[in-house]
């Protein structure tokens, strides 16, 4: 399978491996092409210093490169305003800070926070953690056997009492594509908020958060070809003006008194101490390369691998797979599957061996886990630079590990 991508991909041609890297853990995080590399080395080598402050052209042009990152952002999810765009480490730490500074001033006791039970810990925490402190309930929405929503838990659980609906676009267990635009619509009927963790969407589907009229988006850059440890939080202007600050120090101030301080307007209110700039640089450029390659062609190959990996893992008799056993348009290239009487690690250590990475474990959604009733699961996740040979190699493998185990084909 003739792939115009990889090329750009440097840790995927390793010529010095024992083994070729099959790399099929995206979800977790993705590879970096080489222009998203140069890009922030250039930055390193060229023009690194403090922004803002600095009265001199390297910090002047860090500050305009940093600058810039937010208004190509802004514009990649559509957002009216790039002050509407905060620069945050991950999806965690945006949810975290919408938690923390929406959810601590605007919750009170007795009110709902409702969120399906497939979200990921860092969709979970920040609200368990809220509803406990203000005595506010976190509910939970259930799923049917193939991963999605049930019309009737929608219409029954967001109630005069929700205050705030928070999920994933798409799961990052299951790979269901949650439908959204209607549940934001029915939130806002009822006056509640909506969060959108965009940490498993944004690299494969376009965001356009004015058309979602969602209140909050995240995600996190090194999902999507960019580097770790730079994040987006998006909030609608009139929400992030009410909201408190989340960090307090340097960058984010205005007026410091003895015992007083007045804050800087957005987004800096929110930017406390000195902000990645590397890494906006680093996920700028991942926008670019996302747009150059287009979210068409992306999908075109994923669904390709997906399909070709769902027929090829249900030939398989020992093989579960959970969620969407065929391809379908509301399921992502994310593959949890079980291989009969063995435990996932083991599998993905075996498969390692290979030179094959998958994940294995609770894939930090333990709550659906439990309602699934297993321990954990394996996962395959497909992006863009992945072929029909990737697929192969690691079936060719999967199908060794039974064997391997004294367990029979
Ligand atoms: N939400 C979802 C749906 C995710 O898949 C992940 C990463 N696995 C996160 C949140 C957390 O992302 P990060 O670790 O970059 O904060």
């Amino acid at each position: 399978m003739l792939n115009p991508y990889r090329k750009d991909f440097p840790l995927l041609d390793q010529k010095d491996r024992v083994k070729p890297l099959i790399y099929l853990d995206n979800a977790a995080t993705t590879q970096k092409p080489e222009a998203v590399l140069k890009a922030m080395e250039d930055y390193y080598r060229e023009y690194n210093a403090n922004p803002y402050r600095g009265l001199y052209d390297i910090s002047e042009k860090a500050t305009e490169r940093y600058e810039e990152a937010r208004k190509v952002t802004a514009e990649f999810i559509h957002a009216e305003d790039s002050s509407e765009i905060v620069f945050t480490r991950n999806t965690t730490e945006s949810l975290n800070l919408i938690a923390y500074s929406y959810g601590r001033s605007f919750l009170e006791e007795g009110d709902e926070i409702l969120i399906p039970i497939s979200e990921h810990h860092s969709n979970l925490l920040p609200w368990q953690q809220l509803a406990k402190e203000k005595k506010a309930e976190l509910r939970y929405l259930y799923l049917d056997e193939k991963g999605h929503l049930k019309e009737e838990e929608l219409k029954a659980k967001i109630t005069s009492k929700t205050r705030i609906v928070a999920l994933a676009c798409v799961s990052n267990v299951l790979g269901t594509i949650f439908p959204v635009k209607k549940i934001i619509e029915k939130a806002h009927s009822v006056g509640a908020v909506t969060v959108l963790d965009c940490a498993q969407s944004i690299p494969h589907y376009p965001l356009d958060v004015t058309a979602l009229d969602t209140d909050f988006a995240v995600f996190s850059g090194h999902k999507m070809l960019g580097p770790m440890g730079i994040g987006v939080l998006y909030g609608k202007k009139a929400l992030l003006e009410k909201m408190p600050p989340f960090l307090t120090g340097g960058e984010m101030i205005d007026f410091v008194s003895e015992q007083e301080a007045t804050f800087a307007p957005l987004p800096q209110k929110f930017e406390a101490g000195t902000p990645n700039v590397g890494g906006a640089i680093g996920l700028m450029e991942a926008i670019s390369y996302i747009k150059n390659a287009g979210y068409e062609k992306i999908r075109a190959i994923e669904e390709e691998l997906t399909a070709y990996a769902l027929d090829r893992l249900r030939e398989l008799p020992y093989v579960t797979i959970y969620g969407e056993k065929y391809p379908s348009e509301n399921r992502s290239g994310v593959i949890s599957f079980n291989v009969e009487n063995v435990h996932p690690h083991d599998v993905s250590s075996l498969l390692d061996a290979d030179g094959v990475c998958i994940r294995a474990g609770h894939h930090c959604a333990q709550p659906l886990m439990r309602y699934m009733e297993v321990a954990a699961t394996c996962r395959v996740s497909f992006y863009l630079y992945n072929t029909k040979e990737d697929v192969d190699a690691f079936i060719e493998s999967l199908k060794k590990v039974r064997r391997w185990l004294g367990l029979g084909d």
